[in-house]
This record gives C-alpha cells, sequence and structure tokens, in this order.
C-alpha cells in the first residue's frame, strides 16, 4: 500500500517591538536575566494588562502580506498551565476568535507553483527561560522574554512532503524578515516551528493520526525530523500498527524522533476569555492604512525581476533574498543598462566576497553605483573582463572608483588601431616561419599571433580589434 504523508506547521514568530505586549518592558535580547521585567509581566496580584498597538500592526501585516482575512472583532484568552517560567499561571493568547484567518502563501514543488492554505494567524505573549544547571541540581528562570509578543501562523494540513515543508517555511521567513517585523534568527528562537504529520493511504480522504514534532531549530532540521517522522510511521503501519497521537522530540545528534508526552497527559488548558482585556475591534480604515504601507513582497519582486529584467529565475530567486541585495542589483542594473552582466557581478563576485569576508549587504565596501561604472567600462572596451577582476579586486579593499584605479595602473586597453598595427606589423616580420605556416593552411597558428599580441601589450590590447587587423594582415600578405 502507498502512503501520503500530510504536515502542518505552526510557526512562531516573535515580533520586533521596542517594548512587550502587555507592559512597557524592553524587548531587547542579550540583557542580564530579569532587568527587562515589571510587575505586569511578572504576574503580581492586582495589576492589569495594557495593549501595545503596535503588535497589533505588525501582526495585521503578516496577514494581510499573506493573504489573510482581518477580523474586525478578536478576542484574547487565558491559556492555563502550570510551569515556572510562567509567572501568572495562563499565557495570554487568542484561542476561538483569532485575528486574522483563511489566507495562502505560494510555495514551488516540482518546478510548478502550490498553494498552501493559512488556517489562522493569533498574537500571544512569550513564555520565560529556564535555564539549568549543568553541574548543580538547580534551575534558575529567566523573565527577560516573558511578554514579548509573538505571531502564531498556523498552516492548513496542505502540506505534502518534507521538502514541501521546509520551502513553506522559507516563505514565511522571508515574507516576515522582508515586513521587518521579525529578525528571523531561528537559533535564537525569534522563529521557530512545530511540525504535524500523518500518514493516509493514497486516494483516501480522512486524515490519519498525527504526532507533533518539536525542537527542530533549522529548515533543514524540519526537513529531517519530518522525513525521520514519515518513515516511522510508515513501519508502524505497514506492520499492522496504530501510531499514537503525541508529540515528540527531535533529538538533532540522535537524527530521530522521541516521545515527549502521550495523549494520558495531554494538557487541559481551560481556555477562557481573559477578563481583564476588552475584545480588539480593528477597523477596515486601519486595515487600509497598513495595507499601504506594505513593501514589494519577495514573490512579486521576483516576478517583476523576470519580467522587466530579462534575467533567469534562478538568477531573480538568489537576488530577491534579501530586500538589501534586491536593491543593491536594482542600482548597478540601472547604472550600467546591463541587467544580466549585473546580476552575474552581484551573485558571484559580490556575494562571495561578503561571504568570505563575513559582511552583511549593508556593509559592502564597494558601491552599486562604483559596479555599474565597472560593468559599463568592460562594456564600451576600456578593459576586458579578465582585468575587471583585477579592478574589482582593488575597488574592494579601497574603496576607489574604477576609473581612478585603471589610470593609475595604466590598464586602459590599447583602442588606437594605429598602435596596434604597429605591434602586430612587428611580430609577424618577427615571426615568418609561423606565417609560411598560415599561408600553408595551418590556421591554428592564428591563436599564436593573438597571444604574441596580447604579450607584447601585456594584455591591453583590445581583442576584437587585435583579431580584425590581424586576419586584413594576414590575409593581404
Ligand atoms: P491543535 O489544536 O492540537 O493545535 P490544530 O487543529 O490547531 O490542532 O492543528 C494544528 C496543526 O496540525 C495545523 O497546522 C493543522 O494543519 C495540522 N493538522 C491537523 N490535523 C492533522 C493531521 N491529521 N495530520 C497532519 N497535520 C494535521
Ligand atoms: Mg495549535
Ligand atoms: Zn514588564
Amino acid at each position: 500500500m502507498e502512503f501520503e504523508p500530510v504536515i502542518g506547521l505552526e510557526v512562531h514568530a516573535q515580533l520586533l517591538t521596542n517594548s512587550k505586549i502587555f507592559c512597557g518592558c524592553s524587548t531587547k535580547f542579550g540583557a542580564p536575566p530579569n532587568s527587562h521585567t515589571c510587575p505586569v509581566c511578572l504576574g503580581m496580584p492586582g495589576v492589569l494588562p495594557v495593549l501595545n498597538r503596535i503588535v497589533v500592526e505588525y501582526a495585521i501585516k503578516m496577514a494581510l502580506a499573506v493573504n489573510c482575512t482581518i477580523n474586525p472583532l478578536s478576542e484574547w484568552a487565558r491559556k492555563n498551565y502550570f510551569y515556572p517560567d510562567l509567572p501568572k499561571g495562563y499565557q495570554i493568547t487568542q484561542y476561538a476568535y483569532p485575528l486574522a484567518e483563511h489566507g495562502w502563501v505560494e510555495i514551488e514543488t516540482n518546478g510548478e507553483t502550490k498553494r498552501i492554505g493559512i488556517a489562522r494567524i493569533h498574537m500571544e505573549e512569550d513564555a520565560g527561560k529556564l535555564i539549568h544547571d549543568e553541574k548543580i541540581p538547580v534551575s534558575y528562570v529567566d523573565m527577560n522574554r516573558a511578554g514579548v509578543p509573538l505571531i502564531e501562523i498556523v498552516s492548513e494540513p496542505e502540506i505534502r512532503s518534507p521538502e514541501e515543508g521546509a520551502d513553506y517555511l522559507r516563505r514565511l521567513h522571508e515574507i516576515l524578515v522582508y515586513l521587518e517585523i521579525c529578525d528571523g534568527n531561528m537559533e535564537e528562537g525569534s522563529f521557530r516551528c512545530d511540525a504535524n504529520v500523518s500518514l493516509r493511504p493514497k486516494g483516501q480522504e480522512s486524515f490519519g493520526t498525527r504526532t507533533e514534532l518539536k525542537n527542530m531549530n533549522s529548515f533543514r532540521n524540519v526537513q529531517r525530523a519530518l522525513e525521520y517522522e514519515i518513515k516511522r510511521q510508515k513501519y508502524i503501519l505497514e506492520n499492522g500498527g496504530r501510531v499514537v497521537q503525541e508529540t515528540r522530540l527531535w533529538d538533532d545528534a540522535e537524527g530521530a524522533t522521541f516521545p515527549m508526552r502521550g495523549k494520558e497527559e495531554a494538557h487541559d488548558y481551560r481556555y477562557f476569555p481573559d477578563p481583564d482585556l476588552p475584545p480588539l475591534v480593528v477597523s477596515s480604515r486601519w486595515v487600509e492604512d497598513i495595507g499601504r504601507t506594505l513593501p514589494e513582497l519577495p514573490s512579486e519582486k521576483r516576478k517583476r525581476f523576470i519580467r522587466n529584467y530579462g534575467i533567469p529565475p534562478y538568477d531573480a530567486e538568489v537576488l530577491t533574498s534579501s530586500r538589501a541585495l534586491a536593491d543593491y542589483f536594482e542600482a548597478v542594473a540601472a547604472r550600467c543598462g546591463k541587467s544580466k552582466a549585473a546580476s552575474n557581478w552581484v551573485m558571484g563576485d559580490i556575494m562571495g566576497h561578503l561571504k568570505e569576508d563575513k559582511l552583511e549587504m549593508n556593509e559592502c565596501p564597494v558601491a552599486a553605483e562604483s559596479l555599474g561604472d565597472l560593468i559599463k567600462l568592460i562594456e564600451d572596451g576600456t578593459i576586458s573582463g579578465k582585468m575587471a577582476k583585477e579592478v574589482f579586486e582593488e575597488m574592494w579593499r579601497s574603496g576607489k572608483e574604477p576609473a581612478v584605479i585603471i589610470k593609475e595602473k595604466g590598464m586602459e586597453q590599447i583602442t588606437d588601431p594605429s598602435a596596434l598595427e604597429k605591434v602586430i606589423d612587428d611580430i609577424l616580420a618577427a615571426h615568418p616561419t609561423q606565417v609560411e605556416q598560415y599561408k600553408g593552411g595551418k590556421e591554428k597558428v592564428f591563436g599564436f599571433f593573438v597571444g604574441q599580441v596580447m604579450k607584447a601589450t601585456k594584455g591591453q590590447a583590445n581583442p576584437t580589434m587585435v583579431n580584425d587587423i590581424l586576419k586584413e594582415k594576414l590575409g593581404a600578405l
């Protein structure tokens, strides 16, 4: 029997606001433990939460970017459980009435575009962080993260393979970073994913029993965990067993998932509306205003790059991987008017050098305009492509303009016909044997003459002109 995987992903993204969701404490990462706390986020008796407007604004941004409907009325709920990182004994989240629903994102699968539905997006607060001492049986708690705003993005169970799952995550991640509402750092936990997966016989409508996978901290690990879990469930089903509904933890070192808690221990969170917070009312006017501030999204940008610059889809994909990179490419292309050359230089030389020197795009020592000028100097024959690489190295090191470097190094191509003719005449006169060979039909000797001219001019002769003049002279002999 052939089985088909059914996958649904739940993503938690930390929002880049200055202050927490229900108090004025800073959200800055890396502060001394418990220094960003107050009676509200510590859950002291008698305090009241006050909603941070920017959190709602950012959540609406994301919801619009992934084509959701924004609910004019949504509700805050208490999710009750006991754990030392949760000072109030409940997490404020949204449950029965979330902020946004019914969206979708496009992914690529086997060269085709597929829509993955987004069931809902809601806002909630993060919990604190437990730090366990390895040497002594003591645990510490840091409440700096308690009350930091999150959005949870829940997909429909429409993902059909681990690759599709990883691509879906990359798309969401890319959009969040483009919107500048999340830093997307998976290792620091700003972007976390839980994966739900089940198998069903191919052709069957209803879903099988699912497991929920946690603790994957990279796209690759999400994909590996799903691959492992699909194999594990397949083995059980093929041997007449039943999959147990449970939460499983991915162990990176083992490359396997292990049970965390079963159904019997499953929490009953006793959700109920939070009496401290009024229902959230979002006007259509506010949604429209936010909609107008959305930047061009990566998928739109990719399509425009292919259409307007005529570059291959692969180039468009790479160049739109961040807004800064895309802007840089556009400035280079605008300056030189040669999109494919601009794309090659940016994807090759610029990205390669940035990676090598561990620099971000905004730290690039070569201005887009200067790179555009360098490309123009190749196109108009002032320097050869090979020389341009040398000039580029110098631009990277010194930040000097290409024209200045070419002048300083005396690198201009020789394009003066009379100067080239003189060199060629001398070379032909110095190599009578080779001239005879050429005249006798050995056309390969042509390359030898070109090489001699280049050697004599230290590579500065314009190659096209050398070819033309040589052909003419040899033909006339
Ligand atoms: P819960 O209330 O347990 O969080 P939800 O209905 O909210 O469950 O679903 C959580 C995630 O699990 C969603 O992304 C959904 O698409 C996915 N999901 C639900 N049922 C299945 C299933 N049978 N197999 C795989 N994924 C599923
Ligand atoms: Mg859920
Ligand atoms: Zn606080």
